[in-house]
């Protein structure tokens, strides 16, 4: 038996190799190849991509927890697929990486000291901006390895982690800082200034 695919005008063979199935109609196969129907599918889906990828964040959205443990599950199961792309992702978006660092170790010590205050990667971004991507304390240009976030008044004397209380400092300055204010740090990097002269250095 043949029959002409309502499509694409073709006389084909009814057969499963053909045809799809289609319960309701009188042949038991759909009134369209099977070429026509997959192709008539390809364009659908891409008309509607947009709508579907909203659809699909919105359903991952309503269910964070059990998102994740199928982020999980699937990492598992497809571990070297799932390490390399991580790899890659993480080259592309170095940038954002670099400031989620930043973000995680702030957010981390603040829960540590009980202090106030979550900072975000947009508020890492504007403080290292505010000076021009330069050190507060000795005003040179940072390179992306050694720029970090300083706290005016330490976390581990009871500074908050807000914006307010943040500086952009070189990982030199901040590890030298340690746990001075920034009005004690730049008194005592006067006072080894004048020491300095002193002693009749430069
Ligand atoms: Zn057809
Ligand atoms: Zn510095």
């Amino acid at each position: 038996m043949r029959k002409i695919c309502t499509k694409c005008g073709i006389e084909k063979e009814i057969n499963f190799e053909n045809f799809n199935r289609l319960s309701k109609s009188k042949d038991g196969f759909r009134p369209n190849c099977k070429e026509c129907h997959k192709s008539q599918g390809i364009i659908y889906n891409k008309i509607n991509a947009k709508e579907r990828a909203f659809k699909e964040k919105q359903r991952r959205l309503a269910d964070p927890i059990k998102q994740k443990e199928k982020q999980k599950r699937n990492y598992w199961r497809h571990k070297e697929k799932s390490l390399k792309y991580n790899a890659e992702w993480r080259k592309k978006n170095w940038f954002h990486c670099k400031l989620e660092s930043k973000v995680k170790q702030a957010n981390k010590k603040a829960k540590y000291y009980g202090v106030d205050g979550i900072i975000n990667r947009d508020i890492v971004y504007r403080v290292l901006m505010s000076e021009g991507f330069c050190c507060h304390y000795c005003k040179q240009k940072m390179l992306f390895g050694n720029m970090t976030i300083d706290h005016d008044m330490p976390m581990s004397r009871g500074g908050d982690n807000k914006e307010s209380n943040l500086l952009p400092a070189c990982t030199h300055c901040n590890s030298s800082k340690k746990s001075k204010t920034k009005n004690e740090y730049l008194k005592y990097l006067e006072m080894i200034k004048t020491s300095r002269l002193n002693m009749g250095f430069p």
